[in-house]
């Protein structure tokens, strides 16, 4: 008899984005002619840079030829690639990694979800409150999170990042964690961490012996130069930290998929003898199981960004995305709501005015303004009483949305 991994059950059935589409159909059926505009999703919309477009068409034809084909590649990606994120992501920073510590991802959405498979099943995790649920959810499927009560998971270490303490997580308190969930810029709340705070969760680490899972997805949407773009610009980073990275909001990869991941040599799990385990080893024999590599195609196409044209093209595109963010800071302040982020990254965060839930402040707005937003509620406990605007819209429909926002908030 086939049995099921009973730990898939426990999880939540609401994926967020299918119970929002779920209402705003509901919304639409209801109100057929109204025009609803969305900023909620975190997709982008504007179209890939020309130079990404010119690689890939030169990667096809290649594959298209005798000589230029290529199968299977390398698990961990082309040495090109990698050579150009060292030289590129790491080096202007100060900080030296070596190329078979670079993994080549077909998006920071798998591997943020796949790494936990490395570690015991019951190591205790600690994750930012609110958070990007793949964490969360990815280590349910291997039984590590307990039972799921009033909104909460037994055996997470929920770390509340709100208003209250200016999203500066503190460190648990307690019983150590043994894994922490940290990512910078924050999804969903568009903030982020100075060196020193980001400084005291290594030491932390290091102290307790603990692993940092640290999620730069957003990294090319800082603006102030203080602000660390990778969790190595702190000393000691490399011997407790794994970290994602992702070209789909840096480049608009979110159809082409591509990414990477950064497993330092020397960071290592312990086995219950005291052992010490390399994860660089551990992932690269994992990687090379589980996965076939990311296209050839969409590497080539990820090194075309690295380009001087390629630089210039994606960070035009960041710049129109933070215009949206600076837009959308301006008019909700204006009009008296507490909004945060924004500034080093393409993710708003309101507090919903007069204490409304917030799912009770997404329904009011839907119907009031025609404008979709993403309840704050659906990335943790912590996210009640929020919501999440996202800057990926065009300059047209953003500012639509906002003229409506105005609009309906004046009207009550
Ligand atoms: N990490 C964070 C924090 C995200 O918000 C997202 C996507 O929204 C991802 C990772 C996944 O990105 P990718 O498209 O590279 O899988």
């Amino acid at each position: 008899m086939a049995l099921v991994n009973i730990h898939f059950l426990n999880l939540q059935n609401n994926y967020l984005f299918a119970d929002i589409a779920k209402k705003v159909n509901a919304f639409k059926v209801m109100h057929p002619k109204a025009d609803v505009i969305s900023l909620g999703i975190g997709d982008v919309t504007q179209p890939l840079a020309p130079a990404v477009i010119e690689a890939m068409h030169k990667a096809a034809h290649e594959m298209g030829t005798s000589k230029g084909f290529r199968g299977y590649g390398p698990e961990q990606g082309y040495d090109f690639l990698r050579e150009a994120i060292l030289k590129n992501d790491f080096l202007p920073r100060g900080v030296h990694l070596n190329i078979d510590e670079i993994f080549i991802n077909d998006g920071a959405k798998s591997d943020t979800g796949n790494f936990q498979e490395l570690l015991h099943w019951d190591n205790f995790i600690g994750v930012t409150d609110p958070i990007y649920p793949v964490y969360i959810d990815s280590n349910v499927m291997i039984g590590r999170c307990g039972t799921y009560r009033d909104g909460r998971w037994t055996n997470v270490r929920y770390l509340p990042t709100t208003a209250e303490n200016g999203f500066v997580p503190e460190l648990p308190k307690g019983r150590p964690v043994d894994v922490i969930y940290l990512c910078y810029p924050n999804n969903p709340t568009g903030t982020v961490i100075t060196k020193p705070e980001l400084r005291k969760w290594v030491n932390y680490a290091l102290k307790n012996d603990a692993l940092i899972l640290y999620d730069a997805a957003y990294a090319a949407y800082i603006r102030d130069p203080e602000i660390p773009r990778s969790i190595y610009e702190i000393r000691g980073a490399r011997k407790c930290a794994v970290e994602f990275h992702s070209f789909s909001k840096t480049a608009g990869f979110t159809g082409v998929r591509c990414g990477y991941t950064v497993v330092p040599k020397e960071v290592s799990v312990s086995t219950f003898e005291g052992e010490r385990i390399s994860l660089n080893q551990l992932w690269l024999r994992r990687q090379c199981t589980k996965f076939n590599g990311t296209s050839y195609i969409s590497q080539r196409a990820a090194e075309a960004i690295y380009t001087p044209e390629g630089k210039q093209q994606i960070q035009q595109t960041i710049d129109y995305y933070m215009d949206n963010a600076h837009r959308m800071l301006t008019k909700l302040r204006q009009l008296g709501y507490e909004v945060y982020g924004g500034e080093n990254a393409p993710y708003i965060w309101m507090r919903t005015p007069d204490s409304m839930g917030s799912w009770q402040f997404f329904e009011a707005l839907l119907y009031g303004a025609n404008v979709v937003c993403t309840p704050g509620v659906g990335f943790g406990p912590s996210g009640e009483g929020y919501v999440r605007f996202t800057a990926f819209g065009s300059h047209e429909l953003t500012e639509e949305a906002l003229t409506r926002i105005e609009n309906w908030t004046k009207s009550h």
